[in-house]
C-alpha cells in the first residue's frame, strides 16, 4: 500500500509526523514516500503543486495532506498561492466528494461554546460536493459593467455552475453513508432563490427513490446554518454543494469545540483519497510544537477504512485517541482544568502508546 505524505506549511510538518509515527506503529505494510507541497512547495520549486509531487500523489494508493497556506503569499498571483495545490489535487485526482465527520467526544463537551446537552454525543456527517459549483464555474472574473445596478464601474463575477451527473454521484454516496449511520439526509441547497439548487434538489429527490429506507429533507442553507446551533444533534448527514459545504463544515467543526480534533477524507469514484485534518496550516502557533496532532492521526485513521481497507487497524487507531483522551492528556487548544497539558510530539507517543496497548490486549 502506497501512502504520499504531504506535509505542506505551518504546523502541516509537525502534524503529520505525528500521524506517520501511529502508521508505523501499526506495522503494516505501508510504503510512505514525501513531497513538498503548498508554500513549500512553491519556495522550492516555484509552484505550490509542482509535477513531481503531482505525478506521487498519483501513483500513490492514498494521500495523507498536512495543510497550506500562509499570510506571507497573500500577495502572489492567485494560481500560485498553496491554496491552489488543494484545488490542483482534487482536480487531478478526481476528488468529488468531501466527508467531514464532526463528533464530540464525550470528555470535550465543555470545548464547545453550546451547551453540553446540544452537542454531547454530536455524530454527524458533511457531505461537501468538490468539483463544481462557484469555485469552478467558467467564465470568471473582473471587467466592467455594462448593465446592472451601477454600468460603467469595476464589477467582478464568478459562475454558479452544476451538472446532473456531478449531484448524483454525490448524492448515492450520502444515502449510501446514510444506511449505515441514523438513515437519515438533509440535503442544503437555495432552491428558493438559485436554479442551480433547483436542479440539485430536483436530482437528489430523484435519486432518493433507490433508498426507500432513507429519510430525505431538504432544507435551505440559511435555515440549516441556524439549525446547527440550535439543533445540532437533529442531524444525521448532510449534503450539499461546494460553497454551502465549505461554511456549513466549517460551522459543524466548531460545534465540537476544537477543530484540532476533526479528520477529513475526499474521494474520488474508485475509493481513492485525500486525507487532511479540518484545519488550517496555523501559521500563528507553527513551530512551537503544541498544535493538535489528533485531527491528522483520526484523517490517517480514515484512510485505512475508506482507501486501504484496513478498517481493523482504523478502529484500533480510534480506540487509542479515545484512550488518551480519557487519560486526560490535552493539547492547549483543548486543555482543561485537571487535565495534562501536553505538546504536539508527546501527544503523537501517547497514541503510539495506547495503540501498543490495544494491540497486545487484541493479540492476548
Ligand atoms: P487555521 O485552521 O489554520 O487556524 C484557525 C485557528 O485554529 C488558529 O488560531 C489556529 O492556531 C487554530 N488551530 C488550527 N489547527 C490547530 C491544531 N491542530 N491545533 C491547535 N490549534 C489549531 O485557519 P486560518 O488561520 O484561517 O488559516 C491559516 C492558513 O491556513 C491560511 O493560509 C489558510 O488559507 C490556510 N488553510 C489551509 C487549509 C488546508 O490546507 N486545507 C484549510 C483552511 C485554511
Amino acid at each position: 500500500m502506497k501512502i504520499a505524505v504531504l506535509p505542506g506549511d505551518g504546523i502541516g510538518p509537525e502534524i503529520v509526523a505525528e500521524a506517520v509515527k501511529v502508521l508505523k506503529a501499526l506495522e503494516l505494510p505501508l510504503t510512505l514516500q514525501s513531497a513538498p507541497v503548498g508554500g513549500a512547495a512553491y519556495e522550492a520549486f516555484g509552484h505550490p503543486l509542482p509535477p513531481a509531487t503531482l505525478a506521487l500523489a498519483q501513483e500513490a494508493d492514498a494521500v495523507l495532506f498536512g495543510a497550506v497556506g500562509d499570510w506571507k503569499y497573500d500577495k502572489l498571483e492567485r494560481a500560485l498561492r498553496p491554496e491552489q495545490a488543494i484545488l490542483g489535487l482534487r482536480k487531478n485526482l478526481g476528488l468529488f466528494a468531501n466527508f467531514r465527520p464532526a463528533l464530540c467526544y464525550a470528555e470535550l463537551t465543555h470545548a464547545s461554546s453550546l451547551k453540553p446537552e446540544l452537542v454531547g454525543g454530536l455524530d454527524i456527517l458533511i457531505l461537501r460536493e468538490l468539483t463544481g459549483d462557484i469555485y469552478f464555474g467558467t467564465p470568471r472574473g473582473r471587467r466592467t459593467a455594462v448593465d446592472g445596478h451601477f454600468p460603467g464601474s469595476e464589477e467582478a463575477f464568478d459562475t454558479m455552475r452544476y451538472s446532473r451527473p456531478e449531484i448524483e454521484r454525490i448524492a448515492h454516496l450520502a444515502f449510501q453513508a446514510a444506511g449505515k449511520r441514523r438513515g437519515k439526509v438533509t440535503s442544503v441547497d437555495k432552491a428558493n432563490v438559485l436554479e442551480t439548487s433547483q436542479l440539485w434538489k430536483d436530482v437528489v429527490t430523484e435519486v432518493h427513490a433507490q433508498y426507500p429506507a432513507v429519510q430525505l429533507e431538504h432544507m435551505y442553507v440559511d435555515n440549516a446554518a441556524m439549525q446547527l446551533v440550535k439543533a445540532p444533534k437533529s442531524f444525521d448527514v448532510i449534503v450539499t454543494g461546494n460553497l454551502f459545504g465549505d461554511i456549513l463544515s466549517d460551522e459543524a467543526a466548531m460545534l465540537t469545540g476544537s477543530i484540532g480534533m476533526l479528520p477529513s477524507a475526499s474521494l474520488d469514484r474508485n475509493g481513492k483519497g485525500l486525507y487532511e485534518p479540518s484545519h488550517g496550516s496555523a501559521p500563528d502557533i507553527a513551530g512551537k510544537g503544541i498544535a493538535n496532532p489528533l485531527a491528522t492521526i483520526l484523517s490517517a485513521a480514515m484512510m485505512l477504512r475508506y482507501s486501504l481497507n484496513q478498517p481493523e487497524s482504523a478502529a484500533r487507531i480510534e480506540a487509542a485517541v479515545q484512550s488518551v483522551l480519557a487519560q486526560g492528556l490535552r493539547t492547549g487548544d483543548i486543555w482543561s482544568e485537571g487535565c495534562e497539558k501536553v505538546g504536539t510530539r508527546a501527544m503523537g507517543d501517547a497514541v503510539v502508546t495506547a495503540l501498543k496497548t490495544t494491540m497486545t490486549i487484541t493479540k492476548s
